[in-house]
């Protein structure tokens, strides 16, 4: 789906802002695109960058001529994409972009825009050299900045940028949207509960075995109903080797414990008479419920050693202590 498409359902009012800025020429210098985590502030990014590079404006961007796609894949020389959680943006970046954006614009349209998204990573001095270079803006450069939590940013930028105030995700509108990209309505649900945007929960579901993973949730819940003691050979023999063998991302790990911990809190919702994420299990997860397991516990246990994926380089250890955690203090409430 295009990003135009995408921001008009989801962002009418800053869309229509936009629109009129761009077709009245009266762009800013610097823009702050603001949402909560799931609102998509780096779709935005793009579409201003595009939008005022564009070859065939309407007046927003076309995202179909060349250099709509030249800047999609990045090989637009007037155009540079940071991502400050990755780390991407460093002391001496700020400086090469102020050196190459201080010289004439190589491409015919004469604009350089650089977008830096999620400024609220970037670290201070990092900060302090961008924050000389939006002061003291050079002619025909357009910085545009996008954050999460806009409490983290620099006061004295936010007063240099115009700010963009995106509205949130709604879980229906969420599920819309996988659903447009052709995944069917119980993996939509399942998704929208377990990653909060769009970009994740298509990452999870493109670059994983998205289907194999979900049946493998599905196993481990069948084997707690039919083999508790056995869970540990079912996750060294079956588990380990599914998402966190050779050649597995981690991405292939997470996807096993969120899907994992959605199922458990399934568990609870049944308890409650709510309405269950994996609908079709059903049965299952009444089974699950009838052990009496503290499912609870469980889900947190899962929750506290899925952030420890980012920092252990063996994600069979993780997957290893939860299923040891299942053991014991499942096992043992199990007997009374
Ligand atoms: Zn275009």
């Amino acid at each position: 789906m295009k990003n135009r498409e995408l921001l008009e359902s989801t962002q009418p009012i800053v869309m229509r802002t936009l629109m009129n800025s761009f077709s009245e020429h009266k762009t800013s210098h610097a823009y702050l695109i603001s949402g909560q985590k799931g609102s998509p502030t780096k779709e935005m990014s793009y579409f201003i960058a595009e939008s005022l590079l564009c070859e065939n404006p309407n007046p927003g961007a076309c995202e179909e001529c060349l250099t709509c796609h030249r800047i999609q894949d990045g090989s637009y020389t007037d155009f540079k994409f940071f991502d400050g959680s990755k780390g991407e943006m460093l002391k001496n970046d700020v400086i090469n972009l102020q050196f190459d954006f201080s010289q004439s614009a190589i491409e015919k349209k004469g604009i350089k825009v650089y977008i830096v998204h999620l400024i609220e990573f970037a670290n201070g001095s990092v900060l302090n050299s961008l924050l000389k270079f939006v002061e003291e803006p050079a002619e025909n450069v357009v910085a545009i900045f996008t954050t999460e939590n806009i409490s983290q940013v620099l006061p004295t930028l936010i007063s240099r940028c115009q700010v963009l105030h995106l509205r949130n995700f709604e879980k229906k509108e969420l599920q819309a949207k996988l659903m447009a990209e052709n995944i069917s309505s119980e993996d939509a649900s399942i998704l929208t509960e377990t990653y909060s945007n769009l970009e994740d929960a298509l990452n999870a579901y493109q670059n994983t075995n998205y289907i194999q993973i979900k049946d493998l949730v599905i196993d481990t819940l069948r084997m707690m109903v039919e083999d508790y003691d056995k869970l540990n050979f079912f996750a060294i023999h079956d588990v380990i080797p599914a998402v966190c063998g050779r050649g597995k991302q981690q991405l292939s790990c997470q996807l096993y414990l969120d899907l994992l911990g959605t199922s458990l809190k399934d568990v609870l919702k049944l308890g409650l008479g709510q309405e269950l994420i994996f609908k079709d299990q059903e049965e299952l997860i009444r089974q699950v419920m009838l052990l009496n397991l503290p499912i609870d516990k469980f889900i947190t246990n899962i929750m506290l050693n899925e952030g420890k994926l980012k920092k252990v380089v063996n994600s069979s250890l993780v997957i290893d202590t939860i299923f040891i955690y299942f053991k014991n203090k499942g096992a043992q409430e199990y007997a009374k």
